[in-house]
């Protein structure tokens, strides 16, 4: 299902001073000589197309540094008539999009926990409304597609059209090397729903760590994904929040200098020859392995109706278990990897549970309505 948005490309409202396009700066304003300072530093560097700090600070707990408030709005008009760099900031309230605006900051941004709660999408919508400002939306702290969508439709049909997704993973419950999970395949997803919705990675909130931003931005770009957002300070070794994903602007160089660029096309023939050869083998295998599992399926509702007429269960543990060694043990030898496997498996057996779900809970009544819905 495509979405219905109305937007406007990247390159109507940014300027790209180089590639990959990079918005980068403090996760919090702090003070004045600090955000001045590190701008200057941006700006110099020629890589950097917009200034971003925080000065409304969302915290999870209270009792952190809640931001430093609307004087940093001063501070980023300083920063922006020094160094030419247009602005950006959080905003997570009517009051915080007034102020916002009437200080011309150049582009807003809509934060995760807020893009997690439809009230406060709407009011930020809400004050949106006749304005001609970018605004970008971070996907929301928990994995629900549809809740970034939905923030996305509520400030697009506030009449703002100047609009991207800033993927900054999701919070999830397992142990991982990363703050904020990535779930690559919700971004993905996105994309395919709004291919013309421009998309920004935010490899410091993804990774809570400073070492692992350039293996992260490079996944992103290959991914196709439009730019960057990363935090970048002065010293980070004392930055009031986020310290250990901050980057110097000296550090942020050395990442974008090792990022390679793809592009996701090419003219070259000889290169689209071989990949469209490789293309109709894929799906050619496709094909196939739909067939087999429709095949498959076939088999299974036979098994379900032998249960059914034998009253057995449908769920043998025993027998799940073998599938499970077998098919994972036999994949891992042709070099499938075994989370891989079981996932697939996973998939397969559930819809095979729910098929003869079905077939044993088919009553004479059931079929009878059936006959009478298909006729
Ligand atoms: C931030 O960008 O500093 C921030 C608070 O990010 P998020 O909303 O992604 O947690
Ligand atoms: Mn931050």
């Amino acid at each position: 299902m495509k979405l219905n948005l109305n937007i406007q490309p990247l390159s109507s409202w940014i300027k790209t001073s180089s590639e990959p396009l990079v918005i980068a700066g403090p996760c919090s304003a702090e003070t004045e000589d600090q955000l001045v300072a590190t701008a200057h530093l941006l700006a110099n560097t020629g890589k950097v197309s917009a200034l971003r700090a925080g000065i409304w600070k969302p915290r999870t707990r209270p009792g952190e540094f809640e931001g430093i408030g609307s004087i940093g709005l001063e501070w980023l008009k300083r920063a922006k008539a020094e160094t030419g760099l247009p602005t950006a900031v959080e905003v997570a309230t009517a009051k915080h999009v007034e102020e916002a605006l009437k200080a011309g900051v150049d582009i807003l941004w809509v934060g995760a926990r807020s893009t997690a709660n439809p009230f406060t999408v709407q009011e930020i919508a809400d004050a949106l409304r006749g304005v001609d400002v970018p605004v970008m939306v971070k996907n929301p702290v928990n994995p629900d597609l549809s809740l970034w969508i939905g923030a996305l439709e509520r400030i697009n049909n506030a009449g703002i059209t100047k609009l991207a997704a800033i993927h900054r993973g999701f919070s999830s419950h397992e142990k991982s090397a990363f703050r904020n999970e990535p779930m690559w395949d919700l971004a993905i997803s996105l994309k395919t729903h709004a291919p013309d919705l421009p998309m920004i990675n935010d490899p410091s909130h993804i990774t809570g760590n400073r070492d692992l931003i350039g293996y992260i931005s490079q996944k992103a770009l290959d991914l196709d994904m439009q730019g960057l957002m990363i935090e970048s300070h002065i010293d980070p070794s004392v930055a009031w929040t986020d310290a250990k994903q901050q980057v110097t602007p000296a550090a942020l160089v050395e990442i974008l200098d090792h990022l390679a660029l793809r592009k996701p096309e090419t003219r070259n023939t000889e290169v689209n020859d071989k990949l469209t050869e490789l293309r109709n083998q894929i799906d050619k295998i496709d094909d196939l392995v739909i067939q087999k599992m429709a095949e498959r399926m076939k088999i299974v509702e036979q098994i379900g109706n032998y249960k059914k007429d034998n009253n057995i269960t449908i769920l043998q543990v025993n027998r799940w278990d073998e599938i499970l060694n077998k098919r994972t043990n036999y994949a891992k030898a042709l070099k499938l990897s075994t989370e891989f496997t079981e996932k697939l498996l996973e998939l397969i057996h559930s819809e095979s549970i729910r098929k003869q779900t079905e077939i044993m809970n088919k009553n004479e009544a059931g079929q009878a309505a059936d006959k009478l819905t298909h006729a």
